[in-house]
């Protein structure tokens, strides 16, 4: 007895989804399933069913081109294609299913045309059973789950590192567990930063911060840490993960770099470029600590001379040594700096105006009685003469102060040179 079957009826009730396309890629027939899962809307106009705009990823999440889709696969090959994995973004659900699709060329009626067939079949539970912990465990970042108690108090405690975690810090996974974030933080870890990670997890928001922690040996390093709160089924937030990158060298590199950048490569003192950076710096910390300051001006006398008779690169040790008196003679908070040519700036701070003034003095003094030995038959004595500029009520500007100090170095050089003049300063 032959059974009467209602196909449509049939296909629907699968737990596969199946669309055929005809060879313009426009899907001729959907089953429930396919329309359901793959989010297909009936146009109003031609009554056709469509995706509105087809958004398919392949395995790993990247998107796929046409000719990679599988209907145009198997419109192209002779074989079928199976087990082919795909995901389709739904757009009415807004949410991504993970398929294994078949597809091949099925006759139709009229000669030499093709139907072609996909079947959908819906692994997105699967895909979800992911062992994403062994994922996590094997990343290369060092990744911090705590939970979201405690996040004002002393911390929230922490309930799972990975292995890159311990190989970064130096603490175990059983050192780490129920200790609190604070056990990589340390005197150099940014407050503002901190606050801010607190700010916006508190808000429920996720952050993106560079923070310097510490190992268990107290070494710092720099991370660069993304840090999300993590929600239960009902939306509250239990837990937040952070996923820290290692960025100690990148760090290191760029302040070298900075450092190449700012300094003078004959004498390694500070170029004009770092005397424009630190000098505002250190007029600024200066106001703020409410400390006076002065800023001179050093340029060598009759420099010229040293180089017509003995030549440039003698000239160049004299430079040399005059900037390492210079360094040897001021305290690691003040600054000295090659302006150029045979031109220095010294800042000096925190003294009474007299003394900073007299310490001048005492560096003309300094290089006036210091022999530059070149070789056994030869030594060098130079002189040089300073202009300086006091500090002013209300101007931090540093440009200001090298104009001044410029015009009390022409006074010096004009009355005899070997001379220190001071432009905005009467001698009490
Ligand atoms: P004054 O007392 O008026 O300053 O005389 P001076 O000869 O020092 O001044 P001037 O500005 O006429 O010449 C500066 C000289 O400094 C010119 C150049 O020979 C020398 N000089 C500038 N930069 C360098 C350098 O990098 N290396 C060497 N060896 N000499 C330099
Ligand atoms: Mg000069
Ligand atoms: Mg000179």
């Amino acid at each position: 007895m032959k059974l009467k079957i209602n196909h449509e009826q049939l296909l629907d009730g699968l737990s596969v989804g199946i669309i055929a396309f005809n060879v313009d890629a426009e899907i001729t027939y959907a089953n429930g399933k396919a329309i359901a899962w793959l989010g297909l809307v009936c146009e109003v106009d031609s009554r056709r069913l469509v995706q509105p705009t087809w958004q398919i990823v392949d395995k790993f999440g990247e998107p796929l081109p046409f000719e990679k889709y599988p209907g145009y696969l198997a419109a192209h090959s002779d074989e079928p294609i199976e087990n082919y994995e795909i995901g389709v973004f739904n757009h009415l659900e807004n949410c991504l299913y993970w398929f294994l699709c078949d597809a091949y060329k099925s006759p139709t009626e009229r000669k030499g045309t093709y139907h072609y067939v996909v079947t959908f079949t819906n692994i997105t539970a699967q895909k979800e059973l992911i062992p994403f912990k062994e994922v996590v465990e094997h990343a290369n970042d060092a990744v911090i789950v705590s939970d979201a108690i405690d996040l004002k108090g002393s911390g929230p405690s922490i309930v799972y590192v990975n292995k890159e975690f311990t190989r970064l810090t130096g603490y175990s996974y059983e050192e780490a567990i129920g200790r609190t974030t604070d056990i990589v933080q340390g005197e150099k870890t940014s407050p503002v930063a901190k606050k801010h990670i607190i700010e916006c997890l508190s808000q429920g928001k996720p952050v993106r911060e560079e923070i310097i922690n510490y190992t268990k040996s107290g070494q710092p390093y720099w991370i660069d840490v993304n840090i999300v709160p993590l929600k239960n089924d009902s939306g509250v937030v239990t837990h937040y993960a952070a996923i820290e990158r290692d960025i100690t060298k990148i760090k290191d590199k760029a302040f070298n770099l900075e450092k190449l950048a700012k300094t003078d490569a004959l004498t390694e003192v500070l170029n004009r470029r770092g005397l424009n950076q630190d000098g505002e710096r250190f007029i600024n910390l200066a106001r703020h600590n409410e400390k006076s300051f002065v800023v001179a001006v050093m340029d060598i006398d009759r420099f010229k001379n040293v180089n017509d008779t003995h030549g440039h690169d003698v000239g160049d040790v004299v430079l040399k040594s005059l900037a390492d008196i210079l360094v040897d003679n001021i305290r690691t908070r003040d600054l000295v700096s090659r302006m150029g040519g045979e031109e220095f700036v010294i800042l000096l701070e925190g003294d009474s105006l007299p003394l900073m003034i007299q310490k001048i003095e005492n560096l003309r003094q300094l290089i006036e009685k210091h022999v530059t030995i070149i070789k056994d038959d030869l030594s060098i004595q130079v002189t040089c003469s300073f202009g300086i500029a006091v500090a002013e009520e209300g101007v931090d500007l540093l440009r200001h102060y090298l104009k001044l100090a410029d015009v009390a170095l022409y006074q010096s050089k004009n009355s005899g040179r070997n001379k220190i003049s001071v432009a905005n300063y009467d001698h009490p």
